[in-house]
């Protein structure tokens, strides 16, 4: 049993009071006032989504950036938190850094956090975003629509880059290492684009498990396909917030470890999204307004399926797996 089919056998229910239950990236609430509530839980582990040496810092931010990455794929303005924490001890040192990584990412959201819980236990942490967006105009992953062109924002491969090194899979020279840790360590969430992107795109999620499984996601809850060309990973951008596609340290790589980054790594916080072809230069303006690069990587098809194309435009055979926390 998969993560999803765990979530969809014992903890997916009907929808009573919500405008939108599980299964995407925030739940909805509140159908009739002028603006709904987007809500949206993740959790941090020790050891399974951070190494025990991480800066807690950038735990901080990153705890509080995946969660808004969440609100970001939904076109929703942060508002509040919740933060629920299980603490091996009470280490002062720790739980300064700590709360300075996240309330400096908080405030430059405007986003306030108004309770929790603390105990003793393995570090883990949970945070319960709450967002805002006009009613009816949260992006969702279910209306992706025949046609439409596929984008991404940023750069993807470079976090999932970083942890191979950490693992001692990869090597790179210190230089390169530093630009993909901070992409692993202290993601950007878009929020900015998200909120650009209300009334402009017709599909969007954020890219923590991998471009592909993700975009799976838009493709099985729109009832539809997508074709993905793979040309933009033979260009390297810079590494900069301006840059978007693949980064000059994943350009260093052999053809297939590209692919495999890029295409199925994890951790980007990135946003894939779908856009009908006459608003073309709508997304163009988002972009610009967000200041937050995004690249058009394929489009939509009316025939299920997702095809990867290579840069020839012959379709990639081979299996991309996506990250599952109970995949065997
Ligand atoms: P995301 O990556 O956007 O946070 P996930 O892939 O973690 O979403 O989860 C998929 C969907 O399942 C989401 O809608 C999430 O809210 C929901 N979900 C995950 N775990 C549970 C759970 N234990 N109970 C209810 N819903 C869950
Ligand atoms: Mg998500």
């Amino acid at each position: 049993m998969g993560e999803f089919d765990l979530i969809d056998r014992f903890f997916r229910r009907p929808v009573r009071r919500a405008v939108l239950g599980v299964g995407d990236d925030c739940a909805l609430l509140g159908n009739t006032a002028p603006m709904q509530w987007a809500i949206s839980s993740d959790m941090l582990v020790e050891g399974r989504h951070f190494l025990s040496t991480v800066d807690p810092a950038k735990l901080g931010h990153k705890a509080l950036a995946v969660n808004l990455s969440d609100l970001a794929a939904c076109g929703a303005d942060p508002t509040a938190f919740t933060l629920a924490l299980a603490l091996p001890r009470a280490d002062e040192a720790w739980l300064t850094r700590f709360s300075q990584g996240l309330f400096n990412l908080a405030d430059a959201h405007g986003c306030e956090l108004v309770g929790g819980d603390t105990t003793q236990g393995p570090l883990n942490i949970c945070i319960t975003v709450f967002g805002q967006v006009p009613a009816g105009d949260a992006l969702l992953r279910s209306n992706a629509q025949a046609g439409d062109d596929l984008y991404i924002s940023g750069l993807l491969g470079d976090a999932r880059l970083a942890l191979e090194v950490f693992r001692g899979q990869l090597a790179l020279d210190a230089h390169d290492f530093e630009a993909a840790r901070a992409r692993l360590e202290t993601p950007t969430p878009r929020v900015a684009l998200g909120r650009a992107l209300r009334g402009v795109a017709n599909a969007a999620i954020d890219i923590s498990d991998g471009l592909l499984g993700d975009l799976g996601h838009i493709l099985q809850r729109s009832g539809v396909g997508a074709v993905v060309h793979t040309d933009w990973l033979q260009h390297p951008a810079q590494f900069d917030a301006q840059s978007v596609g693949m980064s000059p340290v994943l350009a260093q790589l052999p053809w297939p470890k590209r692919l495999d980054l890029a295409l199925a790594g994890g951790d980007d916080y990135e946003l894939c999204f779908t856009a009908a072809p006459d608003q073309r230069d709508a997304v163009l303006a988002a972009a610009r307004e967000s200041h937050t690069p995004v690249l058009r990587i394929g489009h939509i098809t009316a025939e299920s399926g997702l095809q990867v194309l290579d840069p020839q435009g012959e379709p990639i055979r081979r299996r991309f797996a996506a990250f599952d926390h109970f995949a065997s």
